[in-house]
């Protein structure tokens, strides 16, 4: 042994591979996975990407067939959910197909095959996700009135409310999404609340994380959880749920209701996080605020798998605490609709 090697991280202790599982060095296992499958999306949320993205080419993506083989590794390795996400994956083609193919992943452990997405085609995809095996979905709404909606996202409204019928009616379980950021959509929390109330589909608040366009985010555009729960207190009877693995806060409104708030700026969740992501271009992210990825392209187009797996367990292992401490933007150029939200 080298007597003078200081280690700050514990090392990766050895494992046969058929008994690996997904953990780093702080004991957190990794049962979530988001892939985005890809970086394009037919909205321009300005909280999310650039005013002139910059859209990658089709072979700089992954195939399905590697997507595929990557998953199969995962789920081998304790992945439970696996999350569809983007950009806007129903711009996709074939993505009703990878549903169909991951669904046959369930023997394997895979417990639920879930999206994100913005709704706007799902009016048309919605009964085909639901046979293909999808289990769940949830629609980004950052508003219900139309004008507030296209300062958002630059898109109409009527759309995604019929994407949200569709899914209803074929039986898909969906939550909403709303990024809050002041100054747009902030008055509209009540109102957004009661109408999901209303319906009884669980709503999630999201806070507005630095991860869009450089020099874009603001701390005082940040709408916080306690913020939230005070403008909803003088119209609601609130209680706190204990939080667990899921990365939102659960209030009970009215003792029946179930409100979200992800509060990843003003309650980073990083100690808890069991989630891993890849992006379109088959980089593993082990957090959103990572300044790179692992690349495993290369490796996916191999036939060996241990490279592979070893080169996923490594990257997991070495996953920091938390990325968030200081709340500062990652120095990446990479930006929410890329890596994946
Ligand atoms: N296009 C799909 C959609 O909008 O649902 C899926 C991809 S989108 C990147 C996934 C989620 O990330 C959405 O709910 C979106 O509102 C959220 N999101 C995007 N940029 C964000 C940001 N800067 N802070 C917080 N959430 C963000
Ligand atoms: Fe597109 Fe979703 Fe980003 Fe909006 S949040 S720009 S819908 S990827």
């Amino acid at each position: 042994m080298n007597g003078s090697k200081v280690s700050t991280t514990p090392e990766m202790p050895l494992m046969a591979h058929a008994s690996a599982q997904l953990v780093d060095q702080f004991g957190r296992h990794k049962h979530k996975l988001r892939i985005s499958l890809t970086d394009r999306c037919n909205f321009r949320c300005s909280y999310c990407m650039p005013d002139n993205p910059e859209w990658l080419t089709k072979k700089d993506i992954l195939s399905f067939e590697e997507l595929l083989k990557f998953c199969e590794v995962m789920v081998h390795l304790g992945i439970q959910h696996i999350r569809l996400t983007g950009g806007e994956p129903l711009m996709r083609q074939g993505v009703v197909n990878f549903v169909q193919d991951l669904n046959r992943l369930k023997v394997h452990g895979l417990q639920r095959i879930s999206m994100t997405t913005n709704a706007f085609y799902l009016k048309k995809y919605a009964q085909a996700l639901q046979q293909a095996g999808l289990d769940d979905l949830n629609i980004s709404l950052d508003s219900i009135h139309a004008d507030t909606f296209k300062l958002m996202t630059k898109r109409p409204l009527e759309p995604v409310l019929q994407g949200i019928v569709a899914a209803q009616q074929v039986g898909i379980p969906i939550k909403l999404n709303c990024v809050l950021v002041a100054g747009k959509n902030d008055h509209e929390i009540v109102e957004l609340t009661q109408w999901a109330y209303q319906q009884n589909i669980e709503l999630r608040f999201i806070e507005y994380m630095p991860l869009d366009q450089p020099e874009h985010w603001q701390p005082e555009k940040v709408i916080t959880e306690d913020g939230i729960i005070q403008k909803l207190a003088v119209y609601f009877h609130i209680n706190k749920q204990q939080r667990q693995h899921d990365p939102a806060t659960i209030y009970r409104l009215n003792d029946r209701y179930k409100l979200g708030i992800i509060s990843t700026i003003s309650k980073p969740f990083c100690q808890t996080c069991d989630r891993l992501r890849i992006t379109a271009t088959g980089e593993l992210f082990t957090c959103l605020f990572a300044n790179s990825g692992t690349p495993l392209r290369q490796l996916l187009q191999q036939d060996d798998l241990s490279s592979l797996t070893s080169t996923i367990m490594n990257a997991v292992w070495h996953k920091k605490a938390g990325f968030i401490a200081h709340q500062q933007a990652p120095s990446r150029k990479i930006s929410m609709h890329a890596i994946g939200g």
